[in-house]
């Protein structure tokens, strides 16, 4: 007869809820029926007596979740890894846990890690075999369980939490004898459930229904050939008999209320993971050191680190930390990140490159790979932000040049890095992979009060807040073309139908605009607006519609087409006003991207989109600002080009775009939710004519 197996479980003599640290406990505080408890933990016990070894520890007063054994640590032979409780209530547990494990001839063992452990909870053996099952993402911290994989020496697989509910594995997860298990899947990740898939046959797992779960039904002691719950559905109890088990119902209600049941309450004190318990597989831990300096916790970098590296599925652990001792001082971190494999290691610190973090142990020149296919990129290529980026080439820090977004970095020559774009990539380009030899340059955002447009960019701006956002930006754009500056305009055809087309014109010819960006749209409308008088049909100077109005933007059109375009129809003097036509007189570059609903187009319109966005680059190039102006495709076009240190402002009537355009973690963006008209109003009386000048009140204060 096989030896008893044996639990290790604590009287609940000061069991309640007392506090709330997971879901099940809201509500419940000093809802727990203590006479009731301890009937229905005693009636378990007494079942789990009678099928094996148990050993009782006499709990400490004010803790009232010792009788949760499973959660005091985890046992592997005469050795005790005590837990690291994830919340402070329950730290003082330890001391009576490893107390106990000590004095009855246990090797007390601490994992060399201040995240935390939460025992047997969190880490449950395949039995029979060298294997143990790791639960992360709520309670305990994946470095935890990297850890673990060397001082068992058994493969750890981890398995990703995502429902707060079911904080620790073994409330859904219950590994049977015999390769086979009980599991509720939703409790896990899609990387989880397929591990776990890819590691039992279809027939040799069961998957509970979500009302067996949240009874608890995984949560189960299984010993002897019996399976203690406090719940089993009918499907549940035919699968475990089919399986040789005897399903026993141990109600333990007043133990729900705080999130645990029959599991919770038993810790399993012996474990056979087969012979040898030596670890089969590659450990499933990668993991990085990075390195991060500048205002790391006032401007949240170091939040944003962590919660980025949770939210994939890793985790992060600060090694070290040396805090700025004055608000002008920078600190610094050092982080161990672990992730659960190599595609979330890499995931987590391109990300955190992006962030601002250098890869500490890596002093090692950036790798590349060869491009094999013109447009193709290797496919771990490094992905670029709009910040300067260095990289590591033949021992040195090298700034890559052309930087914009969405690029690949691609190193000439050995000795130079350019941002290249996917498809101007050519057969042997060395193009940087991975994220090991690149420093990303951030800018540090903690001084709020820094920002000169700060207050812009929150909300949607009242008219007051307009008025002095204008005057703002007036302020830069006179500095700006004071010292011979380059301001470019990016602009959507509303501009023209809410009556903006004369002040972007005034603009142009006050010298206020160097370039133009836009669309067929905006050309279309602003030339029907200079020989018809109107937008879209509507005329403007009386808001209303104008007699066959409709057509106008077309009959616009033909006839600049008959012209042969723009500049043409400006020297044979068909095209005599508004904003292209001053672009013309005034010499001031334009391009005009394409759009699948453009009429015509207008001849100068680039139909051909890789040589638009070439143009709209090189347009931009060396701008000191860039004014998008109601046009949400062509300003996110053109925010993906630039990079960090250019001036850019967007206005738009909605709050959502300008808050899409103007988020992109750089100082130099912000945004103003107003109308263009109003806009452009102000900005051109502010730069054109005196302030005194009543008209311009009056418009401010209409
Ligand atoms: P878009 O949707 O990209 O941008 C329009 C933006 O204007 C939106 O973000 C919207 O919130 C904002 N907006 C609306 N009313 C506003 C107001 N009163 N004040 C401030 N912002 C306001 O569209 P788009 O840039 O106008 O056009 C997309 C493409 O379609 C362009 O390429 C354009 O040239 C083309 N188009 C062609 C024609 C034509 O050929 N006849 C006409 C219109 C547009």
């Amino acid at each position: 007869m096989a030896p008893r197996e044996r639990f290790f479980v604590c009287h609940p003599s000061f069991y309640g809820v007392e506090y709330v640290i997971n879901p099940w406990m809201e509500g419940n505080v000093g809802s727990v029926d203590a006479a009731l408890a301890l009937r229905q933990w005693d009636e378990f016990v007494s079942q789990l007596s009678a099928r094996a070894g148990v050993e009782l520890m006499e709990p400490a007063a004010g803790l009232p979740d010792m009788a949760f054994t499973a959660n005091a640590g985890l046992v592997d032979g005469n050795r005790f890894i005590a837990s690291r409780f994830r919340f402070m209530e329950r730290h003082p547990e330890v001391r009576h846990f490893t107390d106990w494990f000590r004095k009855h001839g246990y090797r007390i063992v601490e994992l060399p890690t201040q995240s935390s452990f939460e025992g047997e909870g969190d880490a449950l053996f395949q039995p029979g075999q060298p294997l143990l099952w790791a639960g992360y993402g709520v309670r305990t911290a994946l470095q935890a369980h990297r850890y673990l994989s060397d001082v068992l020496d058994v493969d750890v697989l981890p398995l990703r939490l995502i429902d707060p509910r079911f904080y620790h594995l073994d409330t859904c997860f219950c590994p049977l004898p015999d390769g086979r298990l009980i599991y509720y899947a939703d409790a896990f990740d899609a990387d989880s459930r397929a591990l776990i898939a890819s590691h039992f046959a279809a027939d040799r797992r069961h998957v509970v229904d979500a009302t067996e779960a949240l009874s608890f039904a995984c949560n189960a002691v299984v010993t002897g050939g019996s399976f203690l719950t406090n719940f089993a559905g009918d499907g549940l109890r035919a699968r475990l008999a089919t399986w040789g088990y005897e399903t026993v119902t141990c109600p333990v209600g007043e133990f729900l209320r705080a999130g645990g049941a029959t599991k919770c309450l038993a810790l399993r004190l012996d474990h056979d993971h087969g012979t040898p318990a030596r670890r089969t597989t590659e450990s499933r831990f990668f993991e990085c050191v990075v390195e991060v300096r500048g205002h790391l916790l006032d401007s949240g970098v170091l939040n944003r680190i962590l919660d980025f590296s949770e939210e994939q599925g890793g985790s992060v652990e600060v090694e070290n930390f040396q805090p700025g001792f004055r608000h002008d001082q920078d600190s610094w971190a050092q982080l161990r990140v672990v992730a659960p494999s190599s595609d979330h290691l890499d995931a987590i610190r391109k990300r955190l490159i992006e962030l601002g973090a250098s890869v500490a142990s890596d002093e090692a020149d950036a790798h590349t790979e060869a491009v094999v296919r013109r447009g193709v990129a290797p496919e771990g290529f490094y992905a670029t932000t709009i910040f300067p980026t260095d990289v590591r080439v033949g021992g040195r820090w090298v700034r890559a040049g052309g930087q914009r977004m969405d690029a690949t970095l691609v190193v000439d020559d050995a000795t130079e890095v350019h941002c290249r774009l996917l498809r101007d990539l050519q057969p042997k380009d060395r193009v940087v992979c991975g994220g090991g030899g690149v420093r990303v340059h951030p800018p540090s955002t903690s001084d709020g009060g820094a920002d000169p447009f700060g207050f812009m960019s929150a909300s949607v701006s009242s008219e007051r807040r307009v008025e002095v956002a204008v005057s703002r930006v007036a302020e830069e754009m006179r500095a700006i073309r004071a010292r011979g500056g380059k301001i470019v305009v990016v602009a959507g055809p509303v501009l023209i139908h809410t009556g903006g087309g004369p002040h972007l014109a005034s603009l142009i010819r006050a010298g206020y605009v160097d370039a133009l960006l836009g669309g067929n749209g905006l050309a279309v409308h602003d030339i029907e607006h200079a020989m018809f008088g109107t937008s879209l049909g509507i005329d403007l100077e009386r808001g209303i519609p104008a007699p066959g109005g409709h057509q106008h933007h077309l009959r616009a059109l033909n006839r600049i087409r008959a012209c042969g375009g723009i500049r043409e129809a400006v020297r044979k003097d068909v095209l005599r006003g508004g904003i292209m036509y001053e672009c013309v007189t005034h010499d001031i570059p334009f391009a005009l991207a394409g759009s699948i609903r453009d009429d015509g187009p207008l001849p100068e319109t680039l139909m051909d989109l890789t040589e638009a966005q070439h143009d709209y680059a090189a347009i931009i190039e060396g701008a000191d600002m860039i004014l998008m102006v109601a046009s949400m495709l062509h300003s996110i076009g053109v925010g993906n080009m630039t990079p960090a240190g250019v001036r850019l402002i967007c206005v738009d009537i909605s709050p959502a775009v300008v808050t899409k355009l103007a988020d992109r973690g750089s100082l130099e963006s912000a945004g103003i939710v107003t109308d263009v008209g109003l806009f452009l109003n102000l900005l051109d009386r502010s730069l054109t004519e005196r302030r005194e000048d009543p008209t311009w009140r009056r418009a401010v204060h209409q």
